[in-house]
């Protein structure tokens, strides 16, 4: 491995002049499980990582703030899975945590390493957009929010510009919202998803009053699938429904083939998927 320096500055000023922002090896580094792959596999040779283990708020901390539930972007992957708060806000979240990666993994890997990574086979951006929730990102020319969904421009790639950094995860607090994440895997359970699917619904006993349906693992990047929305939006639940619901979202996503399956196959998948999530939601709204 060629050297490196790996810096750890203790304020975001510091950070900000570290970062240099022309250099795509000087890079900011979250818990670097993802970094360190690539460097392993000598597809990204670094000149320097500039570590944020040691910047304070907002990039640490969990809390809930009126109707937002705050997540620092070092927050990790345990922490969120290990949180009372986290369980019973977002009980989603928690839900997808023992399929995702390992125990080492879910240690160190952190919620803004997460997101900007753009992988489109990642498990908690499906979630985050499905929640609603949005990002602070926090630059050396001033600060901006975007939409999880618009923090994804392709495959691989993020919209940060400039040496931004995610700061900050915010998540509404919807209380007559139900959400739940479906991570389909083809070979071992925690192997990354041929298909992730994640649903939130907002009913009133079985109407469906509003509703968010991503799909992510089977297109170059995590993607409400809109159109399906629109048919699930006002319907009642019902067996109709959910054929019309796999029917719209198997014609509007373009669903690519993989290692972990063929686009026919995948489509398949989903259809079953959105099906068996719209239920499990719809019946677990009656409990
Ligand atoms: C063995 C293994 C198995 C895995 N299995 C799964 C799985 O089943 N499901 C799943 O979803 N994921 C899985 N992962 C992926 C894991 O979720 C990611 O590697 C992790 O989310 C990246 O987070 P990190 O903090 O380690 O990011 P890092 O590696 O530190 O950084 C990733 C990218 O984000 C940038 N970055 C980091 N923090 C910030 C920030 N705050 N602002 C702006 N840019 C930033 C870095 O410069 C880099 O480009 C697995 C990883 C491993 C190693």
């Amino acid at each position: 491995m060629t050297p490196f320096e790996l810096v750890e500055p203790r304020t975001l000023e510091e950070a900000f002049s570290l970062l240099d922002q022309g250099d795509p090896a000087i890079r900011p580094i979250g818990g670097g499980t993802a970094l360190m792959l690539m460097m392993k596999a000598q597809f990204f040779q670094p000149v320097r990582l500039v570590s944020l283990r040691w910047l304070g708020e907002p990039f640490r901390g969990m809390r809930v703030d009126g109707d937002v539930f705050r997540v620092g972007a070092m927050t990790t992957f345990s922490e969120l899975e290990h949180s009372p708060q986290v369980a019973w806000q977002l009980p989603a979240i928690v839900q997808a945590m023992p399929a995702l990666a390992n125990v080492r993994v879910r240690n160190v890997a952190t919620v803004g390493g997460n997101l900007a990574h753009a992988d489109p086979h990642l498990d908690l951006p499906p979630i985050w957009m499905a929640l609603d929730a949005e990002v602070l990102i926090l630059g050396p020319r001033g600060e901006r929010t975007s939409a999880v969904a618009d923090l994804f421009a392709g495959y691989y790639e993020n919209t940060l510009t400039d040496g931004e950094l995610i700061a900050e995860l915010r998540a509404p607090l919807r209380p007559t919202w139900r959400t739940t994440y479906v991570k389909v895997t083809t070979r071992a359970l925690h192997d990354w998803p041929a298909l992730g699917l994640a649903l939130s619904l907002d009913l009133q006993g079985d109407h469906i009053r509003d509703v968010r349906v991503v799909l992510s693992g089977a297109l170059e990047k995590a993607t409400r699938l809109v159109a399906t929305e629109c048919v699930m939006r006002g319907a009642a639940v019902s067996d109709a429904l959910m054929r019309l619901a796999g029917d719209a979202a198997t014609a509007e996503a373009a669903i690519e083939s993989d290692n972990r399956g063929s686009a026919d196959y995948k489509s398949h998948l989903l259809r079953v998927h959105l099906a068996r999530a719209i239920r499990f939601l719809a019946s677990s709204n009656h409990g």
